[in-house]
């Protein structure tokens, strides 16, 4: 059977760079390494719109992340972690295990992290760094990062960026937005197997490093290695040279121009949807570009429908998580995705729920998501 990866992460990899991570191993000290690794470090930056040094490690996402942890956080210091879904609660669990003093602004798994609910709570307590989710993937919302960055620059403390998920799908503007250290993945919209973790870590990240024990992730080690080009371990060589072809096209697409296409894929996937008459749990906005969270309807499991779509045609789609688990399933829309990929997934949503005695609408969901794409932007 046909294999279809509709998740928002890991996601379908172009065969360019499967041809790449296929090729002979290359020794990481070699010269014929050094090119690749250069290239890559060069791309990342400009992916993460950074004049900073990006890190790159032999890590997923969460490893990364945990750099970050390891490097800021001493214990007993005050800070502060947005949560609005299953990723802020594992950094909330994260820097609490570092032995911060963790203070949390916490909403409703579903809802959108709000700046003027962030500075107020700075003004009551003070935070050494505020970690943000941008891409809360859980729950299809996509933050405002910019909005959230500035009342915490206000407070003089460090912005710390979760975009393991929104990393080259939608705007992530590390130097203009005054972010200092944002972490992703080789996996999501990088269009690469699992394995990669980066972190784009600014002067004043390196400045504040505190006094947790630290090896491996020891961002200082990293950045000195990098710097002559010479990785402080063995680098998964072949995970490399696929992120290098990978980021290639990304940019040879354009930043711009592939952000708009995610804006029009998420367009794309609540018009289908709501076609259907099933109801969006992610929000009905164009930021929503990442993965799109649906409402199952009421007697049917999603975790039903995610089994049914894989066994019957080969189609992996998500499932909710934590509390969300069967009562919602997420549509993901990142990295080498076209409108094919969406109008897919819709159709065979609609079939299976048809098959379940589901009420929903025959028919129209494929032309709505095909017309969606297709409209006018609106964007600003
Ligand atoms: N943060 C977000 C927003 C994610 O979507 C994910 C992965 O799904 C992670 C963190 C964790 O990344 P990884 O699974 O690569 O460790």
């Amino acid at each position: 059977m046909k294999q279809y990866l509709f998740t928002p992460g890991p996601t379908p990899v172009p065969p360019e760079v499967l041809a790449a991570v296929g090729a002979p191993v290359i020794h990481h000290r070699s010269p014929d390494f050094r090119p690749v690794y250069e290239r890559v470090l060069t791309r990342l930056g400009e992916v993460c719109r950074t004049e900073s040094d990006v890190l790159l490690f032999g890590a997923s996402g969460t490893g990364a992340f945990e750099s970050a942890v390891a490097n800021l956080v001493s214990p007993g210091e005050p800070h502060l972690v947005v949560s609005a879904g299953n990723f802020g609660e594992r950094w909330v669990s994260m820097v609490t295990a570092y032995g911060a003093d963790v203070d949390v602004l916490r909403y409703p798994w579903g809802e959108t992290p709000d700046s003027d609910d962030l500075r107020a709570r700075l003004a009551e307590r003070e935070a050494r760094a505020v970690w943000l989710v941008q891409s809360e993937t859980s729950t299809g919302v996509v933050a405002d990062v910019r909005a959230l960055a500035a009342p915490v620059k206000e407070a003089g403390a460090l912005v710390i960026v979760d975009a393991v998920s929104s990393l080259g799908a939608v705007p992530c503007e590390t130097d203009a937005w005054g972010l200092d250290v944002v972490v992703a993945g080789s996996q999501k919209a990088l269009m690469c197997p699992p394995g990669l973790g980066l972190a784009a870590v600014s002067e004043a990240a390196f400045a504040a490093t505190g006094t947790s024990p630290r090896f491996y992730f020891d961002w200082e080690r990293t950045r000195n290695a990098q710097r002559k080009l010479d990785a402080p371990f063995t680098p998964p060589v072949s995970l490399v040279a696929g992120l290098d072809v990978a980021l290639e096209l990304l940019l040879r697409e354009g930043l711009e121009a592939a952000f708009e296409r995610h804006v029009r894929l998420g367009r794309a996937a609540r018009a289908g949807v709501k076609a259907l008459g099933l109801e969006l749990f992610s929000p009905d906005e164009d930021r929503s570009a990442v993965v799109t969270a649906v409402r199952a309807p009421s007697g049917v499991d999603a975790t039903d429908v995610v089994r049914a779509l894989r066994d019957r045609f080969g189609i992996t789609i998500a499932n909710g998580q934590g509390d969300l688990k069967g009562k919602i399933f997420r549509l993901g829309h990142i990295g080498w995705f076209d409108v094919f990929d969406i109008t897919t997934q819709i159709a065979a949503v609609e079939l299976v729920l048809a098959e379940r005695g589901a009420e929903v609408e025959r028919g129209l969901a494929v032309t709505a998501a095909l017309e969606a794409f297709s409209a006018e932007p609106s964007r600003a």
